[in-house]
């Protein structure tokens, strides 16, 4: 079974950000684990377990999970070992800010069991940076490297952003190089979205911001391909590469859509076929685990077409690609030929060109 753990708190909002997050300055980390251990407590059974008994990864997300105490992770990983056994190679992985990391609290981090860092770093550009909302300097993301490795971390993945508006100048060449230069095992980049409900949106709506035009986007998305490529990563997934040995396992797992449990405010769960999610907002998600209340807000059986859809998307958006037999011929040929598409093994992959636009060729063929 994969495990994902919502970890809701934020010293603030970045500028960009719609995730199901609360600010707040200290983390309540006793009252998020009496919520966590309530939701565990309903999940840690459910039959889905028995094809599945033992815990594959667990993956601290959030939110920034570093802001919880070093001690408060070790009970939850300890209250997951009392109940479930963990797999001996299991990849535990939690999600931290650079200015989260001290020597001591990386070593604590070591010591609850965690094994992977994902590093929220998102430029090295202290303009681009302050423009987030970011609480990281520039300087602390190197120091905060060296401190993981001190403590004996060695798979160390990093975010970046890019797709950024014109408007602020960023250097992504430069960024890049960067980025290589402190050896990270794992990358993950995302390319900037203007979410509704964002201090970006309302920047945007009141003309202080502009979305980078398409064209920027393809040039930026294609550039940090070539430059993955150029450093040795396999570019396994349209935001995700990894050195050879570092895919995250963790992540993997959805995008093979197997069954995973989700605890914490807004986390979801796929088991046998039906998807459910938890209340989003923090003091909603507190408020019933200690009255003793239903946690989850919703779930859904997914039908045929539904299915479908997923099953067409997750294969393309991974280099595994998708079975021939699954892709109209018709379909196939035009994609390889335009250069978005790749053919062998019997599998049909996505080319980065091809990721520019797979929600536009998923839905192109998903009624076929
Ligand atoms: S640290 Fe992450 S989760 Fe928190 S506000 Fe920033 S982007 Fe959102």
């Amino acid at each position: 079974m994969y495990l994902y753990l919502h970890v809701p708190f934020c010293a603030r909002r970045c500028s960009y950000c719609d995730f199901a997050i609360a600010v707040r300055r200290e983390t309540p980390d006793q009252e998020y684990l009496d919520a966590i251990r309530v939701d565990w407590e309903a999940r840690r059974s459910v039959p889905a377990w028995e094809a599945s008994p033992e815990i594959a990864t667990i993956y601290f997300g959030g939110g920034t999970p570093s802001r919880l105490r070093g001690e408060t992770l070790s009970e939850i990983i300890a209250m997951l070992r009392r109940d479930r056994a963990v797999a001996a190679d299991a990849e535990i992985t939690i999600e931290v800010n650079p200015d989260d990391v001290t020597r001591e609290r990386a070593e604590r981090w070591r010591t609850a069991g965690i094994n992977r860092i994902s590093l929220g770093v998102q430029s090295h550009d202290a303009g681009v940076l302050e423009w987030m909302h970011r609480t990281h300097t520039a300087e602390q993301v190197p120091a905060a490297i060296a401190a993981l490795r001190q403590a004996g971390f060695a798979n160390i993945s990093m975010d970046l952003i890019f797709g950024l508006p014109v408007s602020l100048d960023r250097d992504l060449t430069r960024d890049l190089e960067r980025t290589f230069a402190l050896e990270p095992t794992h990358l993950s980049l995302y390319g900037l979205t203007i979410e509704p409900h964002t201090p970006l949106a309302r920047w945007t709506n009141r003309g202080e911001a502009t979305a980078i035009p398409d064209e920027r986007y393809a040039t930026e998305y294609l550039e940090v391909h070539q430059a993955l490529v150029a450093h040795g990563f396999e570019h396994y997934e349209v935001s995700n590469a990894g050195l050879p040995g570092f895919r995250a396992q963790h992540n993997s797992a959805y995008w093979r859509a197997v069954d995973y449990v989700g605890l914490g405010p807004s986390a979801h769960s796929l088991l046998a076929g039906v998807r459910s999610w938890n209340v989003r907002e923090w003091a909603e998600f507190s408020r019933l685990a200690q009255a003793g209340e239903r946690l989850e807000a919703g779930s859904e059986a997914l039908d045929p077409a539904a299915r479908r859809l997923e099953e067409l998307y997750l294969g393309l958006r991974t280099s595994d690609g998708l079975a021939e037999g699954n892709l109209p011929a018709t379909a196939r040929d035009a994609w390889i030929s335009a250069g978005w598409a790749t053919r062998s093994d019997g599998r049909v992959r996505l080319t980065a060109e091809g990721w520019l636009r797979l929600d536009a060729l998923v839905t192109a063929i998903a009624d076929s």
